[in-house]
């Protein structure tokens, strides 16, 4: 086995035989072990798999990180050789482009734990834990305040950074603290005040630094304020009302990235978009669902570029008619091409 190269004391790219082995399970991609960790960062994986649309090009390196140790790590490697980083929860609120990501993509999809402490009622939970699972759990333990959250299919890190919300209640609602990684391999622990939450948004969304440089901060964990101690039956029945209650309004059957665009008040985006008669209008694989207008559905094939040209038409159309400018809520990260 010949190792070809050691980036300081932090990666070591396995070049000859064992590469070998590994290239003929992943086609023509390489994996840069992390020396002390258990992480391995892989170039050119699809990422159509990893997002809720289930279209998008491949990263070009990309890693999932199963503690913050590798976390760490995988930052530190980022930032040796110039790359930029892209978080990646559950892919919920994610186009990305056919043709891919550049840099490093993380994944907090293994970083996973959870602790409900009954003596204040608060839960903490690391990034890359279901919310939706969560809030089933919660339910079976008596703990009311989750249940809103049930149908929402990301990861608690997308969530605390999207202040994703639902039947009147949002994070922002219940976050004490979310522990964030900067871009310097520190930690910092900031409250709900510090995020500066407003509808859908936080401060944590693609801060730029001084420099102009993407200085993004990365949610490795998250503590919410519960109220335990409630009848259990009483917080299941409320949970599943509210799963039920989505599964009757919102299009589950095909993949899609929920609500396309913020309702931009006092108009629902999803009423607009049905009053400008486009239900059910289609390009590509892509389809404005018959069942909620503001949902973009994959009937199947779909691009992102067939979902990217369709967001823009709705966005001409409703402007033409309307005169309002809808804002996507959804997170559009590559290159997407308009149409001439
Ligand atoms: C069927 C369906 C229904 C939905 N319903 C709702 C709804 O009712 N309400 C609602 O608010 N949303 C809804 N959504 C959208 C989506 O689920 C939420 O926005 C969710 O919070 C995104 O979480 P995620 O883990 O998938 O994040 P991703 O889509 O992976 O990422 C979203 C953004 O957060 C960043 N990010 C993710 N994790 C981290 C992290 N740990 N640290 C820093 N940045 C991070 C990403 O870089 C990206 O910019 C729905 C989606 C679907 C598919």
């Amino acid at each position: 086995m010949k190792i070809s190269q050691a980036l300081g004391n932090v990666c070591t790219v396995f070049d000859s035989i064992t590469e070998k082995q590994e290239r003929q399970d992943l086609g023509d991609s390489k994996i840069i072990y992390l020396k002390d960790t258990d992480c391995a960062i892989k170039s050119q994986v699809s990422l159509s798999a990893f997002t809720s649309y289930r279209v998008g090009g491949a990263a070009e390196w990309y890693v999932a990180p199963r503690n913050l140790e590798a976390l760490q790590a995988s930052v530190e490697y980022a930032k040796t050789q110039d790359l930029g980083v892209i978080v990646l929860g559950a892919g919920s609120n994610l186009l990305v482009s056919d043709r891919g990501l550049p840099g490093l993509v993380i994944s907090t999809r293994h970083l996973r734990h959870s602790h409900f402490d009954p003596q204040t009622g608060q839960l903490t939970v690391a990034a890359g834990e279901s919310i939706p699972n969560l809030a089933w759990e919660a339910a079976k333990l008596g703990w009311e305040g989750l249940e809103w959250a049930v149908g929402i299919p990301g990861t608690v890190g997308g969530a605390v950074v999207m202040n994703a919300g639902a039947h009147h209640s949002c994070i922002a609602d219940m976050l004490v603290s979310a522990q964030v990684l900067l871009p310097d391999g520190t930690l910092e622990t900031l409250t709900a005040d510090q995020i500066g939450y407003s509808y859908r948004t936080s401060s944590l969304q693609n801060r730029e630094s001084s420099t102009g440089n993407p200085c993004q901060r990365i949610v490795t964990q998250a503590t919410f304020q519960l109220q335990p101690g409630i009848d259990p039956a009483r917080v299941l029945q409320v949970t599943k009302e509210h799963k039920k209650h989505r599964l009757n309004t919102q299009p589950y059957n095909f993949p899609s990235c929920g609500s396309v665009f913020r309702n931009p008040t006092p108009y629902a985006a999803g009423w607009l978009i049905e009053q400008t008669g486009l239900k059910g209008h289609q390009i590509g694989g892509a389809q404005v669902a018959l069942l909620h207008a503001n949902f973009i559905v994959n009937r199947g094939g779909a691009k992102a570029s067939d979902i990217f040209c369709l967001i823009r038409h709705i966005q001409q159309q409703v402007q033409e008619h309307w005169s309002i400018c809808l804002e996507p809520e959804v997170k559009m990260i590559g290159e997407f091409q308009v149409a001439a």
